[in-house]
C-alpha cells in the first residue's frame, strides 16, 4: 500500500464508520438494536482492540514478547481487522513517535502548534487525535524504522491483503448476527455494530492515547515527553493508556505498573506465557522504576525538560532506527 492508497483508505475508514455511528443511533431511538448486536460488538471490539495493543503494539513494534508463528500472525491480523492502518505502516509511524516524542518529527504531537491560547491547544489535539493521518505529505519509510518487520515475509502478506483483513472485519460481526438470529436484517445490523460502529469506538480510543496521553494525565517517570497516564481510559484501551510508563519503558510487557493499574494486554501476555506460547517477556523491576521516578522528582522531565536530548536522533540523516533504538 503506497502513500496516496493510504491516505484514501483513512478517508474512507473515518467517514464511513461516522455514518454507521449515526445509522445505529437511529437504529437504537427506533428499538432496533438487539442483544445479538451486543455479542458482535463486544467480540469485535476485543479482537481488534488486543489486536492493535498486544500485537502491533507491544509484539511488532516493541518486541516486549516473542511467541509462535501462528500467534504472531493472529495478533497482526486482528491489529489489521482494527483499520488503522497496515502493519509495517502502523508501527513505521509508532517507533517514530517514541524516538521523537512531542519533538520535531514527532509524526502526532500534540504540541506541533506552538501557538499560545486555547486555540493553538485545541489544534495541536486534533492533530494529534486524527488531523495527522490526513497529512498526505506525513510518511515514516519501514525500511528505516521497521527493517526487521519489513523482513517477515507473514507481515508482508498481512500488509498487502489489508483492506480485504479490514472488510472481513465488517463481514465476520455480520456472520455472528446472521448466526445468533437467523434473519439477514440481523446479518445487516451484525454488521453495523461489530464493524462501523466497532471500527469507530475503537479507534478513536486509541487516537485518545495519542491526544490525551500526551495531554492530560498523571506522570510518575522521567521522560523526555508528555506522555502521561490516565487511569478511566486504562479499561477501554487494554492497558495502553499507562503511557507515561510506557514512554519510560518502552520494551516492557506490562504498561500498568502499580497492581492498581489494569491492564488487560499484560494480563493477556501473562496468560500466554503461563500456557507456555510466549516466551522473553520483558518485564522491569521495582528498583529500576524507583531510579525512574525518582529522576522526575529532580528535572521534572518533560518535552523542555534538562533530561530532553538536543537534537532528537531520528531527525539526523545518518541515524538508523531500529527495535534496539525504542528501549
Ligand atoms: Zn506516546
Ligand atoms: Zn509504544
Amino acid at each position: 500500500m503506497d502513500g496516496r492508497k493510504h491516505y484514501g483508505f483513512i478517508l474512507v475508514s473515518s467517514l464511513l464508520p461516522l455514518f454507521g455511528v449515526v445509522a445505529a443511533m437511529v437504529l437504537l431511538w427506533n428499538s432496533l438494536a438487539g442483544p445479538s448486536d451486543l455479542v458482535a460488538f463486544l467480540v469485535m471490539f476485543v479482537i481488534a482492540g488486543l489486536g492493535v495493543s498486544t500485537g502491533y503494539h507491544r509484539l511488532l513494534a516493541h518486541r516486549s514478547f516473542r511467541t509462535y508463528r501462528p500467534i504472531k500472525i493472529f495478533f497482526a491480523t486482528a491489529g489489521a481487522i482494527a483499520g488503522q492502518g497496515p502493519p509495517l505502516i502502523w508501527v513505521a509511524h509508532h517507533r517514530r513517535h517514541h524516538r521523537v516524542a512531542d519533538k520535531p518529527g514527532d509524526p502526532h504531537s500534540p504540541y506541533q502548534e506552538e501557538q499560545p491560547g486555547i486555540r493553538g491547544a485545541l489544534k495541536g489535539l486534533w492533530h494529534s487525535h486524527l488531523g495527522w493521518l490526513f497529512d498526505p505529505g506525513l510518511t515514516s519509510d519501514p525500511i528505516r524504522y521497521c527493517p526487521d518487520l519489513a523482513r517477515d515475509r507473514d507481515l508482508r502478506v498481512i500488509s498487502r491483503w489489508f483492506i480485504p483483513i479490514v472488510l472481513a472485519g465488517i463481514v465476520l460481526p455480520g456472520l455472528i448476527g446472521f448466526a445468533l438470529t437467523g434473519t439477514l436484517f440481523g446479518f445487516a445490523t451484525g454488521a453495523l455494530w461489530g464493524g462501523l460502529v466497532r471500527f469507530f469506538v475503537s479507534n478513536h480510543i486509541t487516537y485518545a492515547v495519542n491526544s490525551i496521553g500526551h495531554y492530560f494525565g498523571r506522570r510518575r517517570f522521567d521522560t523526555p515527553d508528555e506522555s502521561r497516564n490516565v487511569a478511566w481510559l486504562a479499561i477501554p484501551s487494554f492497558g495502553e493508556a499507562w503511557h507515561n510508563n510506557h514512554h519510560a519503558f518502552p520494551r516492557s510487557a506490562s504498561h500498568g505498573m502499580r497492581w492498581w493499574e489494569v491492564d488487560v494486554s499484560a494480563l493477556v501476555i501473562s496468560g500466554l506465557k503461563s500456557a507456555r506460547l510466549a516466551w522473553d517477556v520483558m518485564e522491569i523491576d521495582r528498583e529500576r522504576q524507583e531510579r525512574r521516578a525518582d529522576g522526575l522528582r529532580k528535572t521534572g522531565g518533560g518535552r523542555q525538560g534538562r533530561s530532553a536530548p538536543p537534537v532528537p536522533l531520528a531527525e539526523r540523516k545518518d541515524a538508523v532506527v531500529g527495535v534496539a533504538d525504542v528501549e
